[in-house]
């Protein structure tokens, strides 16, 4: 086993930063989630580490610097091999980002190649002929053409992507795949001989990223989205830096009190607070309405939550229908009532964190993203799987005194029904 972390990924959001530590601990490899660029050194020991930023749809020259940063702290890691995690639906526009920031990272580190794919076909992401496909429907005639941010109305990823290149961008086709690693090295070295410095790769299934991972060995830097991770770590474990697949999911032991907090306003997450709601749990609802009129719900919530922290979980939500949303958001408009609420819960966590709870629930992405910078969270090691995407992670935090806080932060539309009782249940103490 190594001392020193093989993988060093910089990933353009948060939830796909999550994603990808996923699918790296589920192939075997202890990996730690940083947020945003640390500014000391690791927390723990990692086979992989996920430094996520956010960097998906600010100015190209922004991104990357950003992730210039990033690469810098990695490397002071001593990573082997670099990762850039970039959305399975490539959603960028015609400036970038995943061109000018694969562009800069093969010249910091001195590279001529590398590929570019978003392809995970369990996940309904598939590339052939060059052209991405969401489930049957090609990227262009998929949701993600009405994007508000990256709308994507071309499926070609080579055109997509020689749009934000200098440099030339060529197609390994899925026929040179099918023929395995050997073949996918010789057709990377071809296109290099002719200068072409990204191939976009073909893979209609899983088996195909995993006859890609071999071809990547000793490759400094790969641009993906999180599916072709499944096939890297077998070329560690190959040469005996990498141990057996198994027991990268252990977190420390579980301890303290259990809560939830949701913000999130999703059909998803409605459903998981009505059922909580249903089986008779303790909650509280944060009303945007009242906040906007300056009562303090958070320490309101507190007092009645706090006495009642034990193992059973509490639940402060903000969580409602979609008309009850669109017309608080009439009254205070987007913005100020999604500050409002996000405040109010952050708050909430906090003071539920210094009050026992050691496992907590957070729903919503945004929500998630303010719990996290109230608890002072910086480094998250990731743990086994509650739902596809969604892992338990533990977290240090100085609101926890000494202990570990467990975490799990769910994005929007993620979990099953009974998410906020099942999840805790998959909780080892
Ligand atoms: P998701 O992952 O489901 O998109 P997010 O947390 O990212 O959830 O986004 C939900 C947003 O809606 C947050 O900014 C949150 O503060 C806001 N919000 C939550 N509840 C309400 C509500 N009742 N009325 C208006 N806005 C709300």
């Amino acid at each position: 086993m190594s001392d020193r972390p093989l993988l060093g990924c910089i990933a353009d959001d948060f939830t796909g930063a999550t994603d990808l530590a996923n699918n790296l601990v589920r192939e075997g490899m202890r990996t730690l989630q940083t947020i945003g660029v640390p500014e000391g050194g690791l927390d723990e020991p990692a086979d992989a580490i996920v430094v996520a930023l956010k960097s998906r749809t600010i100015p190209a020259a922004e991104a990357v610097a950003q992730s210039l940063q990033a690469l810098h702290w990695l490397r002071e890691r001593g990573v082997r091999q670099v990762y850039f995690k970039v959305c399975s639906t490539f959603d960028s526009t015609p400036q970038g980002n995943i061109g000018p920031v694969t562009e800069a990272l093969l010249d910091a580190l001195g590279s001529d190649f590398t590929i570019a794919c978003p392809a995970f076909p369990a996940n309904q992401r598939s590339v052939f002929r060059g052209h991405l496909f969401v489930g049957d429907l090609l990227l262009s005639d998929s949701g993600m053409r009405h994007h508000p941010l990256t709308p994507m109305t071309d499926a070609n990823l080579v055109r997509v992507l020689q749009a934000q290149t200098r440099r030339r961008v060529g197609l390994v086709p899925w026929e040179v795949v099918a023929r395995g690693p050997a073949a996918i090295r010789e057709r990377f070295e071809a296109m290099r001989a002719q200068g072409i410095g990204i191939a976009i790769v073909d893979a209609i299934a899983d088996e195909d990223l995993r006859r890609i991972g071999p071809a990547l060995d000793g490759m400094p830097l790969v641009t993906a989205g999180s599916g072709i991770a499944i096939g890297l770590p077998q070329n560690w474990r190959a040469r005996g830096l990498l141990g057996e697949a198994g027991g990268a999911d252990t977190l420390p032991p579980a301890t303290g009190a259990r809560a939830i907090v949701s913000g999130s306003c999703s059909v998803a997450t409605n459903a998981q607070v009505r059922d909580f709601l249903a089986r008779g749990g303790t909650a509280c609802a944060i009303d945007p309405l009242a906040l906007a009129q300056g009562r303090d719900l958070a320490a309101e919530a507190l007092a009645t939550l706090v006495p009642r922290l034990g193992e059973r979980p509490v639940l402060a939500y903000a969580t409602a229908e979609p008309q009850q949303v669109l017309a608080v958001q009439q009254q205070l408009g987007v913005e100020r009532a999604g500050a409002l609420v996000e405040q109010a819960l952050a708050r909430i966590a906090a003071g539920l964190v210094e009050s026992g709870v050691r496992q907590l629930i957070v729903a919503g992405g945004e929500t998630s993203g303010a719990v996290v910078q109230a608890l002072g969270v910086r480094q998250l090691a990731i743990g086994p799987q509650i739902d596809p995407g969604v892992p338990w992670t533990a977290a240090r935090t100085p609101r926890a005194g000494g202990d570990w806080l467990h975490l799990a932060l769910k994005s929007g539309n993620f979990g099953g029904t009974d998410f906020f009782s099942d999840a805790f249940d998959r909780l080892c103490s």
